[in-house]
């Protein structure tokens, strides 16, 4: 197969610093789409990939070329392309591949297919070895795996609605936050505030869960309707039973079961942070209520479009910081830090 160079940020260790790299790409074959890369968020997953600290789960082949966040324009298509034409705006999220005839596939949930590829760290069909991520100048994707970006969103912005955007967005639809419903949010960070934005958008009522009175400001401005300090226990006892919907964002350990406490009769509570010792859920808080505790991943790939031209309508980014791809290292020291908006 015909390959051409690409710059890169890659890792050659789980130690060693991210640094510049020359990787291959494949020429784009018939329904592939090359990319010019624009815009790259930083994502958690990308730091623990990086470091290989999911090994027992999906270990980190090195080099590794991080990035699932991904903005750019069309720079050449294949000759069976015809979504895409140079010059377009184009993004990529989390997923570049998948089987397409097993039944997640069938069902436009392409994130479950067992035989999805991942953007980066994930077999390479076609030049062996693992597929490399947007941390890059180009990327070449299959067209199905391509999304289309509105232009009146900011590219950077819109840059971790691939995957912040669509791990909130897709749980909410799921469980359908619509008008009237009311919806907590816990955590503010990379998820939460996307989270925040699109129940807003959605009308619901949004209550935000934080451990530090000083984001009040913060989650009102993204939409927040209220915003209650979760150590506080008072102000936790207000909502019990009440929420149609929770998504939990939090990654650090933390009591579950103070939030199932606080769902209405039928009401859910969605996990998209994941923590990394097992939660002592309680039974009791399940089975008073009929409530429902559960988790969500990304969102197949039409989920994913229906997202950004959602966004496109309500004008929705992520708040983001734009850094040069050389000064990712010390991202993620200030990730790890949580000193980043
Ligand atoms: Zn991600
Ligand atoms: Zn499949």
């Amino acid at each position: 197969m015909n390959t051409y160079q690409t710059k890169a940020y890659a890792a050659a260790s789980a130690i060693s610093p991210l640094a510049s790299a020359t990787i291959a790409r494949r020429d784009p074959i018939e329904r592939d789409v090359q990319i010019e890369i624009l815009f790259c968020g930083i994502c958690h997953s990308d730091l623990h990939q990086v470091r290989d600290e999911w090994h027992s789960v999906m270990p980190t082949v090195y080099p590794c070329v991080a990035g699932h966040e991904i903005i750019g324009r069309v720079t050449r298509v294949g000759s069976a392309v015809t979504k895409y034409k140079p010059g377009d705006l184009a993004a990529v999220g989390c997923l570049v591949d998948s089987d397409g005839s097993c039944p997640n596939c069938k069902a436009g949930l392409e994130q479950f297919c067992p035989n999805m590829t991942l953007t980066y760290n994930s077999p390479d069909k076609y030049l062996g070895a693992v597929t490399y991520g947007g941390y890059s100048d180009s990327i070449v994707v299959d067209e199905r795996f391509v999304l289309r970006v509105p232009s009146n969103l900011s590219l950077a912005g819109a840059a971790p609605l691939l995957c912040a955007g669509i791990t909130t967005y897709s749980p909410m639809r799921h469980w359908g936050v619509t008008k009237g419903k009311k919806v907590g949010v816990v955590g503010l960070g990379g998820l939460g505030h996307m989270g925040v934005k699109f129940a807003h958008a959605f009308g619901a009522h949004v209550v935000v869960f934080t451990t530090s009175p000083n984001k009040k400001d913060d989650a009102l401005r993204l939409g927040a309707d209220e915003v209650v300090v979760s150590r506080n226990a008072n102000e936790m006892q207000k909502h019990v039973g009440s929420f149609d919907f929770i998504l939990d964002a939090v990654s650090a350990e933390h009591d579950i079961n103070a939030y199932i406490n606080l769902l209405a009769r039928d009401g859910n509570i969605t996990l998209v942070g994941a923590p990394e010792k097992p939660l002592g859920v309680s039974a009791f808080g399940l089975i008073f209520g009929r409530r429902s505790l559960s988790g969500s991943a990304i969102g197949g790939i039409a989920q994913t479009q229906e997202m950004l031209d959602f966004c496109g309508t309500h004008n929705i980014t992520a708040d983001v910081e734009v850094i040069p791809l050389q000064k990712v290292n010390e991202a993620y020291e200030r990730l790890l830090k949580s000193d980043v908006k």
